[in-house]
């Protein structure tokens, strides 16, 4: 028959082929971009025909190997004469949907990426194929040596083994070239088998009973009273069930309730009495924690504006063929608090009813049991929580359940939006400006936010992005109306029971609470305004003779709120620290004249570079603007921080927080907890703390320097610092005994700087955007960075230079008139790990463009939409 397709062509998972093509200087794989989106055709065996479908996981032959492959298509003919044929099947159920197969090409596609990276990466992690060479005795050896005659004993003795144990067994200077050696005299077989997943199913002993009733068997046990007991014990459980003939209890429950060991069941079961068995235990990682199931609130009449359109487009989804419903992207911008999270909920509750499923993505530092529990509360049973600190076992087991359509609601960070969810509705995305949604490791180097929109239209699921700072491109896209903007206003908001509880357990006297009601109707509702920000100049407390990091008036509000027994936090941005140089008198800070980007030192060689022109300039001994001595290099770090505290105030309890902080998997959140419990007076921390939850005794919050990352050679710094600061004046807001912010800065007239003082979005982005459309910055194009790595510096450079004049030759050959490349330059971070990085940025509506079809040299790293230029 014609309708039954015979070929199947596959995207082989190779990591040894992957290994033999990789190379220090190509450590991404594929030599040109032509093998990118490599797939291979084999034959479909005719007892398969009908078995083999698109998303199957199959074994292929692959050159000498057996390779693991995903089924693409099952097309009737090949596009080469001879195919091999597959295999085997490794799972009979599809391990990719239909839209993930679309959507792995989408992503190979837009993100120049390996094709099989983009289809490998909607796996759990953990889940691998591994090849190993197994060596077996061959042909009879004559006269073979000592060494020689070593390994075919053993090999005798043992059978075939891997390589790398017989390495371990005979512990044999030269081993490699005396099995050489045997192979090729054919008294060694060397062949390489393909070890399967390493994560199996976790499966327990259990016990059931084989006889229906038990007076019987009980008198006849008289004279064994343990088997008995065991007996008994099970035939009690059996009472309690509804289908007591179905009973199935875990072994290590009969041993520990009874106290027997497995002997005495065994000896039941030898009597016939009783069977054991395996079964799968699901490994849980929410077990053992408590929730409590919460009812949701009745929206505040901005919330229920906000909700008017999303629910809207919710009732209209009536048919969920994707065909037919349109995708859409709604933007929820409201500040911290301000009530999105509930609109998410509300939204997730709806799409439920109808009997959809819906995708929740968090960055990986908001995944605290806090977040998980509130989510969990409102979805018990039907949630599966995919976070980084999950063991591989438990990351398979969240995907096989996700497979099998038991769960309803997937909650993780960038990874959860390739969840197999069979009837996807719904994909939110909270503080969707954060940067970890974008991959920038490994490739495929795609970003969450974009895939999910991709997604979206592929399935008709709704996309919700919420954040407090919107990304510039996601709120460029709103205001023009790619995307629907919902507000919620600008203030913070809490459920009125949740202030109770923390008015009693701080001992808070009703008339110090800084919480308001929302009027009659909202019983449930109160909130606060948003504390109040004080940017501090540090120029004028120099010109003071003040030389403490600390401005007198962080000095008077730190001592101020230790005195009144609360907590204050002082937030020190890392970014970008040590590397520049600026006048401490006027806040100059040396620019390159030609990029309009701060001008970076380089210990090493003691110049200043520019890192998009790669313009040098010596490291001046006066301020060009001011004439002043004082200038110099910049960066503080959370120690020196915390030495300042001490000096200040002696006595005073401090805990660092930051990204170095190692220890357990719940390091962080020990920290966390232990700063809620008041185990200390002042938290210094990096990036981290912006993005801590509630912590109601924190009623100031410094931030130490606001400018460090404002002067990064990077044209998203404005962006990055006013999300920053914007995120780190929200904690303060938290307390219900109000609190306050203070900025301290040598930029104190930097328009994000000011605009986050005034928590003022809007202001911010009609300047920020305003930049980006002069200097022709994303949303206005989009860019695509490509990074060079080698141990050799000038092999860095020479790569770069020839690079970039093929490129421009290129660009002037396919007539691309608004596109352009940037550089060649070293990177922010010349070097890393001995090797040297270079870069060139293109720069255009689709710069893409210029690399498709089109065989990129050996040894260049692609990132498209990259997150920084640093
Ligand atoms: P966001 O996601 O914007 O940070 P949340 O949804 O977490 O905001 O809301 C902040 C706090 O206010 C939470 O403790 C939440 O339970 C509470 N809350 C939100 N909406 C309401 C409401 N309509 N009535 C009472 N409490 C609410
Ligand atoms: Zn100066
Ligand atoms: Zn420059």
């Amino acid at each position: 028959m014609s309708s039954i397709a015979r070929f199947a062509e596959v995207v082989v998972h190779s990591p040894l082929g992957r290994s033999t093509q990789t190379t220090l200087a190509n450590p991404e794989g594929p030599a040109s971009s032509a093998d990118l989106h490599q797939t291979f055709h084999y034959s479909i065996p005719v007892h398969w025909q009908s078995s083999i479908v698109p998303g199957l996981l199959v074994w292929v032959p692959f050159g000498p190997r057996q390779m693991p492959g995903i089924v693409l298509a099952t097309p009737g003919s090949a596009p080469v004469e001879v195919t091999r044929d597959i295999l085997g099947i490794i799972d009979p159920r599809p391990v990719l949907t239909p839209y993930q197969i679309e959507l792995a090409q989408w992503i190979g596609q837009y993100y120049h990426a390996p094709l099989h990276s983009a289809v490998w990466c909607m796996f759990p992690s953990g889940i691998s194929w591994q090849a190993e060479t197994m060596l077996r005795i061959g042909d009879m050896a004559a006269a073979p040596s000592e060494r020689e005659y070593r390994i075919l004993a053993l090999l005798r003795e043992k059978g075939p083994m891997p390589a790398k144990e017989l390495e371990r067994q005979v512990r044999m200077k030269g081993l490699g070239r005396v099995l050489g050696q045997m192979i090729h005299k054919g008294w060694v077989h060397r062949e390489i088998r393909v070890r399967g997943p390493q994560v199996r199913p976790k499966t327990e002993a259990t016990v059931r009973l084989a006889v229906p009733s038990a007076e019987e068997p009980l008198a006849a046990l008289s004279k064994a009273p343990r088997q008995r007991a065991v007996l008994s014990y099970l035939l009690q459980r059996a009472q309690q069930e509804a289908t007591p003939s179905t009973l199935e209890v875990p072994l290590s429950e009969v041993c520990e309730q009874v106290g027997v060991t497995r002997a005495i069941v065994d000896g039941l079961a030898k009597r016939g009495l009783l069977t054991t068995g395996q079964r799968e235990v699901r490994r849980d990682p929410l077990a053992g924690r408590q929730f409590v199931t919460t009812e949701p609130p009745r929206f505040t009449t901005d919330q229920e504006a906000a909700w008017q359109p999303l629910a809207a487009v919710l009732e209209s989804a009536r048919s969920h063929s994707a065909a037919v419903v349109r995708s859409q992207v709604f933007l929820l911008h409201g500040v911290t608090g301000s009530g999105k999270t509930e609109i998410y909920l509300r939204a997730l509750a709806e799409v439920l009813k109808r009997g959809g499923q819906g995708i929740v993505l968090v960055p990986e530092i908001s995944l605290t049991p806090q977040t998980i529990r509130r989510f969990a509360a409102r979805f018990p049973q039907r949630l599966a929580v995919l976070h980084s600190r999950l063991t591989a076992g438990e990351r398979y087991d969240e995907w096989r359940r996700i497979r099998e359509g038991l769960v309803d609601v997937v909650i993780g960070p960038r990874s959860a939006v390739f969840a197999p969810l069979p009837r996807l509705r719904l994909i939110v995305l909270d503080e969707e400006h954060e940067w970890t949604y974008k991959q920038q490791d490994v490739p495929p180097r795609y970003h969450a936010r974009d895939v999910a929109v991709k997604l979206a239209e592929l399935t008709g699921a709704l996309v919700i992005l919420g954040s407090a700072t919107p990304d510039i491109g996601t709120y460029y896209r709103a205001q023009r109306g790619e995307y629907a903007l919902l507000r919620l206003p600008q203030r913070i908001m809490g459920h009125q029971r949740s202030f109770e509880q923390q008015t009693a357990e701080l001992g808070v006297e009703a008339h110090q609470m800084q919480v308001k009601a929302f009027g009659p109707g909202y019983e449930d509702a109160r909130y606060m305004e948003l504390p109040p920000v004080e940017v501090l100049d540090l120029r004028a407390e120099l010109r003071a003779g003040n030389r403490s990091m600390f401005s007198r008036a962080l000095q008077e509000a730190l001592r101020a709120a230790l005195a009144a027994n609360q907590q204050a936090i002082l937030f020190l941005n890392r970014r970008g620290t040590a590397s520049f140089v600026m006048c401490r008198d006027c806040g100059h800070v040396i620019q390159c004249p030609r990029c309009d980007v701060s001008l970076t030192y380089h210990e090493d060689s003691q110049y200043l570079l520019c890192h998009h022109c790669s313009r040098r300039a010596p490291v001046p001994s006066i301020c060009p603007q001011c004439s002043s001595k004082r200038i110099r290099f910049f960066g503080v770090g959370t120690q020196t921080v915390e030495q300042a505290v001490h000096e200040l105030l002696p006595g005073v309890r401090v805990l660092r927080w930051d990204r170095d902080v190692t220890g357990g998997k719940d390091a962080h959140e020990e920290i966390l907890d232990r700063f809620l419990r008041h185990e200390a007076d002042v938290l210094v921390g990096t990036q981290m703390v912006a993005k801590s939850l509630d912590l109601p005794l924190v009623t100031l919050v410094g931030v130490v320097t606001a400018d460090t990352a404002l002067q990064l050679p990077d044209f998203r710094a404005s962006e990055r610092t006013f999300q920053l600061l914007t995120q780190v004046a929200g904690r303060a807001g938290r307390s219900i005994l109000g609190g306050k912010v203070i900025i301290q800065t040598y930029a104190p007239q930097h328009y994000s700087i000011q605009a986050a003082g005034r928590h003022d979005y809007e202001s911010f982005y009609r300047q920020e955007i305003e930049f980006r459309r002069q200097q022709g910055y994303p949303p206005f194009s989009r860019l695509v960075r490509l990074l060079f790595m080698h141990p050799g510096a000038l092999k860095c450079e020479q790569e770069s230079q020839a690079l970039s004049i093929t490129l421009r030759a290129r660009i002037a050959q396919l007539g691309l008139a608004g596109t352009d490349v940037i550089g060649p330059a070293p990177c922010f971070v010349g070097r890393i790990r001995g090797l040297y990085r270079w870069q060139i940025v293109l720069r255009g509506p689709d710069p893409a463009v210029l690399l498709r079809g089109w065989p990129l040299p050996l040894g260049w790293r692609v990132d498209v939409d990259p997150g920084s230029l640093l």
